[in-house]
């Protein structure tokens, strides 16, 4: 299997060649030459995640060395559940947030450093991974890296612009992931990032990578838990779900399209997105106009330029295709918090406010459905938001609480480089 980028087809390069560049010559994002066509009835046990996740993974692993690999990459990155809970005859939660920072991003994560540790094996070269960040990611891909052989991070996020304890997940590592906190803004942390790899006093002693949300090996293990859970799905209600997705760069639901596309029964996929509505809008007008993007509660959520829409766009080049493969609806503040709210007074259920969104999208648009919503947050890392909609203490996991007992090891900087490398 070749990877192609969603600008060009003329330069086409192996799964680990993908991983490695992270972003393709021409700017473009990679994507696979073709889908294959997969014969489902191999898998032995719709149940055990790792081992459907690889199963879904090899064709496109084809003819790359890391092809025989997969099931130790699978085991050892999900080493966490992945429950698809059935709250009703018809509606389920697709829980994606028990991996150590209790955000979907560790599945991602995981499995790109899982398999980043392979490809670098036998380098000599060190590598620096530099990642900025307003939030989930960063802490992320510090989890998925600490104690990785070969592999130094550098975390960088705005001062006190993160919430306390997205702090302590981002500082809480020490060894080979070093954290510094920027006086200055998440685009002078990002700017930084930019700016090191046009560096030579850098890149000549260290290899570079950002590991962001656009590399192709964050995308593809995001197709597996679609291919898992819409067949799970299906054995116990036999009806094909319409899974509702709450997104903001739509990497998640990148996932979705793509574990549709390669035969997981889903019936309609359908993006929630917070008052940040270039999606919806683009549905609408067919015109696609990226904008500044704005604050909301779902903050993880908060792109006015979402980078992998040009991988949905690039699977569906033709406007009416695109219109009728999915819709997308936006949630206000306002319903995010009363969504909080009457789930919690209705069922006990404590969402978190990215969920909120998605649940919300469901009992407005769908209340009769067949559906899956994505649970993409724990409600505790949330909790400033949450607390005063349930007016009680959200139990902290135990993978969560053990980080925030941690001692934190973290450094002020000034945005400059040289505080940094
Ligand atoms: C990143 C994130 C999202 C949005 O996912 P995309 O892939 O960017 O669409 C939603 N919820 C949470 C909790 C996140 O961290």
């Amino acid at each position: 299997m070749k990877y192609i980028s969603t600008r060009s087809n003329s330069q086409s390069v192996t799964v680990s060649e993908a991983i490695q560049k992270g972003l393709a010559d021409d700017g473009g994002l990679y994507v696979p030459e073709n889908f294959p066509v997969i014969d489902w009835s191999g898998v032995k046990n719709w149940n055990d995640f790792p081992s459907v996740a690889a199963y879904a993974l090899k064709p496109f692993f084809e003819g790359d060395p890391l092809q025989s690999e997969l099931d130790e990459i699978c085991k050892s990155a999900f080493n966490f559940p992945v429950p698809l809970d059935l709250v009703t005859d018809r509606v389920a939660f697709l829980e994606l947030f028990h991996g150590p920072t209790a955000a979907f991003k560790d599945v991602g994560a995981r499995f790109l450093a899982e398999c980043l540790v392979r490809i670098r094996k036998n380098n000599p070269r060190p590598l620096t991974i530099a990642v900025a960040t307003s939030g989930d990611t960063g802490g992320a891909v510090a989890a998925a890296f600490f104690n990785k052989p070969g592999i130094n991070v550098k975390v960088l996020f705005p001062k006190g612009r993160v919430s306390e304890r997205q702090e302590k997940q981002l500082t809480c590592w020490g060894g080979n992931i070093e954290a510094y906190s920027v006086r200055g803004t998440f685009d002078d942390c990002q700017k930084l990032v930019k700016e090191a790899f046009t560096q030579s006093w850098i890149t000549e002693y260290t290899d570079l990578s950002s590991a962001n949300s656009i590399n192709i090996a964050r995308l593809l293990p995001q197709m597996t838990y679609y291919v898992y859970a819409a067949n799970l799905y299906y054995r116990l209600t036999d009806e094909k779900p319409v899974v509702i997705i709450p997104s903001g760069n739509v990497g998640n639901s990148a996932g979705a399209f793509w574990a549709k596309q390669i035969g997981a029964p889903i019936k309609e996929i359908v993006l929630a997105v917070n008052a940040n509505r270039p999606i919806p809008d683009f549905l609408e007008t067919g015109k696609w106009e990226p904008r500044p993007s704005i604050q909301t509660l779902a903050n993880a959520m908060d792109v006015g330029n979402p980078s992998n829409m040009e991988r949905i766009r690039n699977l569906f080049p033709d406007f009416s295709d695109l219109k009728a493969a999915f819709t997308s609806f936006s949630v206000s503040d306002e319903e995010i918090k009363t969504t909080i709210k009457s789930t919690f007074f209705q069922s006990g259920m404590v969402l978190c406010p990215h969920t909120a969104v998605g649940e919300f999208v469901r009992k407005r648009w769908f209340p009769d459905a067949f559906t899956i919503v994505v649970a993409t947050a724990h409600p505790a890392k949330f909790e400033t938001i949450v607390e005063p909609e349930i007016s009680q203490k959200v139990s902290v996991p135990k993978v969560l609480s053990d980080l925030l007992n941690r001692p934190s090891f973290v450094k002020e900087i000034d945005p400059d480089l040289h505080s940094v490398f």
